[in-house]
């Protein structure tokens, strides 16, 4: 097991630059996961720390081994990618055990391994399959399997989880984590999607157009976004982001004035006119149907009443239930594009009904817009 430690690498393809300026350490035995949307350079830096990919410029540590000139094969890692390229005329304990004979691993250790692997996959009773004869679940679960019998000091994972229906992504999704607590290899993982990255992550470094946004353990990002991009990537549905205008006691919004509590107004720093964007989750905001809006006393969701809110009103448009919840996509008269508001499940509304949104301004987030900094 190893720690790894990246300094300043960057990555051009002739005039592309796929990553730049890529710093950090994961310290030995986490799991991090990089993610970001298609084409931030992901799987760019996976591959330049397998040793796929060479680097422009910077150096790579795997362990305190500068590994820069060391070629794939020598760097002690295993990667899975998404393409889990199983040998189709061995059957699945011959897969598992193919790379340890290859080293010449002593039969009885080789035996130990993977009856240990096949237990925690849950592999058992597949070992003589032929990987045709495998669901796709399954056989990702080999390529896994084969990885881990390696026991390498490092674990690479590229979007190892997108080739599998939703209920088989789920479990596989908590056997790896299991697998990690278990195992403790220091892991690396590749995804664009951010459940994934939100569940499986010691860390999460979010990554945009080649360059690092924000890195942190996921419950601090979500609180805490460092500007639009990471704000509006994770969480689903994601954050709302609602042009305004700053007018000293209450914001602009589409033509509606949001009144701005004494607490938050004295803590701002803007000035009167300007534009910002503002943002709020769909959890933080709380739907009224009474005809009026008020300002005063609200019923808040833990029961207890507060006073000071602030209400928009909007037009539902769409109702999405999901049992436990319900999405609500709303609009504002005279504006483009969805608020989304997440109530409870069981409320009873329907498109083109009328309501007011309390915004919940204990947890407003403002961005600016020309660099999408984090303001507030
Ligand atoms: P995805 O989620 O779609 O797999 P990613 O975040 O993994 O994307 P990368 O595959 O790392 O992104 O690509 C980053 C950038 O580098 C992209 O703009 C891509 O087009 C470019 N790129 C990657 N490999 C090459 C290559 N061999 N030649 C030229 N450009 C490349």
């Amino acid at each position: 097991m190893a720690k790894v430690l990246l300094e300043n690498i960057q990555r051009k393809f002739n005039n592309v630059t796929a990553i730049e300026d890529i710093t950090f350490e994961i310290p030995d035995g986490e799991f991090w996961v990089l993610v970001g949307p298609s084409g931030c350079g992901k799987s760019t830096i996976l591959r330049t720390i397998a040793g796929l990919e060479t680097a422009t410029s910077g150096n790579l540590f795997i362990g305190d081994r500068l590994v820069n000139d060391i070629p794939a094969r020598a760097r002690d890692v295993a990667m899975v990618f998404q393409n889990y390229a199983l040998y189709p005329h061995k059957t699945v304990a011959q897969n598992i055990a193919f790379g340890l004979e290859m080293r010449k691993v002593d039969r009885k250790i080789i035996q130990e391994r993977l009856l240990t692997v096949a237990r925690s996959l849950s592999l058992e009773n597949l070992l003589d399959r032929k990987p045709k004869q495998l669901s796709g679940g399954q056989q990702q679960r080999v390529a896994l399997g084969r990885a881990i019998a390696r026991q390498p000091q490092l674990f690479l994972l590229d979007e190892p989880l997108s080739n599998l229906d939703a209920q088989l992504r789920d479990d596989t999704r908590a056997e790896l984590k299991q697998l990690h607590q278990q195992l403790r290899i220091t892991t690396i993982y590749v995804t664009h999607d951010q459940v994934e990255a939100m569940t499986l992550a010691d860390k999460i470094v979010v990554l945009n157009r080649g360059r690092i946004q924000q890195i942190g353990d996921p419950q601090s990002i979500y609180a805490l976004p460092a500007n639009e991009m990471v704000a509006s990537f994770l969480g689903n549905p994601p954050m709302n982001i609602l042009p305004a205008i700053y007018k000293g006691d209450n914001f602009d919004i589409s033509g509606q004035l949001l009144a701005i509590p004494e607490n938050i107004k004295n803590s701002l720093n803007l000035h009167p006119e300007q534009i910002c964007n503002l943002g709020i989750r769909p959890e933080h905001i709380y739907i009224n149907l009474d005809e009026q809006s008020t300002f005063g006393r609200i019923l808040q969701k833990n029961g207890e009443y507060r006073e000071e809110v602030s209400d928009l009103l909007a037009e539902v448009k769409v109702i999405e239930p999901l049992g436990r919840e319900t999405l609500i996509r709303t609009s504002l008269p005279n504006s483009f594009g969805f608020i989304n508001v997440q109530v409870p499940g069981g409320v009873r509304l329907h498109p083109g009904e009328r309501l007011h949104l309390r915004l919940d301004l204990d947890h407003l987030f403002l961005f600016e817009p020309s660099n999408g900094k984090r303001i507030f």
